[in-house]
């Protein structure tokens, strides 16, 4: 009988999910996360993954067999012909990046930290900013995944676009993936600046940012201590505005051919790319995020603002306004639908549900798409709503794993 390893107890990296598995294991590669599944599979037992513990939702919890990514790690073969890297499902996007960089190449577009398995965050549609770039999902080209009985299936956009259209984004849900093929491009550096603009001037310039620059986002602050909140720097001395208050903290990151360090401040940067997105966070913040339909972008923004300025003038946690293109992922939140994301916070401790109730109740008027790493309201009937595919997703998730071996209660609502 294969060893499944002894239980213990896990937690997120901000402590808001937590539970006890039965059991733990570390498998070393995917013929021992076959082994071990199998043995799961005759066991009854359900398994899930952990990635990082970087989502707020009860995504990994299980109180079957976790496995952790700990040893599925490592770059497998860069393709410098064809632009492609395989790597181990469990490699941590800042090793994907470090690695591209000595072979002259980079990812499309990074998230605002780079510290996630890359199963971790390509299975929520994790995402960075641009009005024409996907999430990081849309990257891949192949992807190997183990199911329940213990076989592989290998899935590339190549031979089957359907199929991987259908895993690209799974929450897990589809089997154990222990690799990915993903397209890369030429190595780059990017141009950062940062400053301040009230609101109504960020409003004026909007379409225009996103329009002339690679990326563009900004995180909106009510208050002057919200940017704290979000380890913000201080852009006053950058700024367009004497205010402090009801602001927005812009960004925008393009490309350029002047070297690294030629260019190096608070307020602007310049180094491979890489190295340029990730930000600092610390966890003191229970998110929230929804991809709402660009036509609606304005108007959701604004009316979350005054939701905050008005029912609840204590939520001080910024509004972090990011853009990201349509993708033909399924269950991906972009799914045919260029977006922008709206994401709000409460704090650890304090009681916000009923803010964050409300957010939804705003953002639902727009058919915005949830984050599936950050907390929402979505039920069964929701998601049927949101994505068109909803229903091919789960008959071929109950084809792939008829016993639901890689459910758990909160997937289940959704998915079972
Ligand atoms: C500080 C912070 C900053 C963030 N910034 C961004 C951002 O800029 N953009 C954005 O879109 N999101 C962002 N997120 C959200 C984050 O990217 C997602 O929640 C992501 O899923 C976390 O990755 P992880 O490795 O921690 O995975 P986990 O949270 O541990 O797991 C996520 C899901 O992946 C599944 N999984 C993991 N490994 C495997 C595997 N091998 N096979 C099958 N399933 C697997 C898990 O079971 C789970 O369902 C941020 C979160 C935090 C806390």
């Amino acid at each position: 009988m294969t060893e499944l390893g002894r239980g213990g107890h896990w937690r997120n990296w901000v402590g808001n999910q937590s539970f006890i598995a039965q059991h733990m294991a570390e498998p070393e590669d995917e013929a021992h996360v076959s082994e071990v599944v199998a043995e799961a599979g005759r066991r009854g037992i359900g398994v899930r993954c952990q990635g990082s513990g970087h989502s707020f939702t009860p995504v990994v919890a299980t109180s079957g067999l976790l496995l952790s990514p700990k040893k599925l790690t490592g770059i497998i073969d860069i393709d410098k012909t064809n632009k492609t890297i395989r790597v181990k499902a469990g490699t941590r996007i800042g090793d994907v990046g470090r690695a591209l960089k000595e072979q002259g190449l980079s990812l499309i577009n990074q998230g605002d930290i780079d510290t996630q398995a890359l199963a971790g965050a390509l299975c929520t549609g994790t995402h960075g900013t641009g009005i024409k770039l996907g999430n990081m999902a849309s990257q891949i080209r192949g992807m190997r995944l183990v199911q329940p009985s213990g076989e592989v299936l290998d899935v590339s956009l190549d031979t089957d676009e359907e199929m991987l259209r259908a895993v690209q984004v799974s929450v897990g849900v589809m089997g154990v993936i222990t690799e990915f093929t993903l397209q890369v491009m030429d190595a780059y550096n990017l141009h950062e600046k940062l400053w301040r603009d009230d609101f109504d001037t960020m409003l004026a310039k909007h379409d225009e940012l996103a329009a002339t620059h690679r990326h563009f986002g900004f995180f909106w602050c009510p208050r002057p201590e919200s940017r704290h909140l979000y380890c913000l720097p201080d852009t006053s001395a950058a700024s367009s505005t004497d205010k402090d208050y009801d602001v927005c903290e812009m960004k925008v990151m393009d490309f350029t051919d002047a070297p690294p360090d030629s260019v190096s401040g608070p307020f602007e940067k310049i180094a491979y790319s890489s190295e340029i997105y990730p930000i600092e966070y610390v966890p003191n913040f229970h998110e929230l995020e929804y991809a709402v339909p660009l036509a609606a972008a304005k108007e959701a923004l604004c009316a979350v603002r005054e939701l905050m300025l008005t029912k609840h003038p204590e939520c001080i946690y910024p509004i972090e306004y990011r853009f990201t293109a349509g993708d033909p992922g399924w269950m991906s939140p972009f799914h045919e639908q260029d977006s922008i994301t709206l994401s709000v916070s409460g704090g650890p401790g304090i009681d916000y549900w009923a803010y964050l109730n409300d957010v939804d109740q705003i953002l639902r008027r727009y058919n915005s798409r949830p984050h599936w790493g950050k907390m929402h309201f979505l039920n069964r009937r929701d998601v049927e709503d949101l994505y068109p595919r909803a229903n091919d997703f789960r008959a071929l998730r109950r084809k792939l794993d008829p016993e639901g071996m890689f459910l758990n209660d909160h997937l289940k609502l959704m998915f079972g």
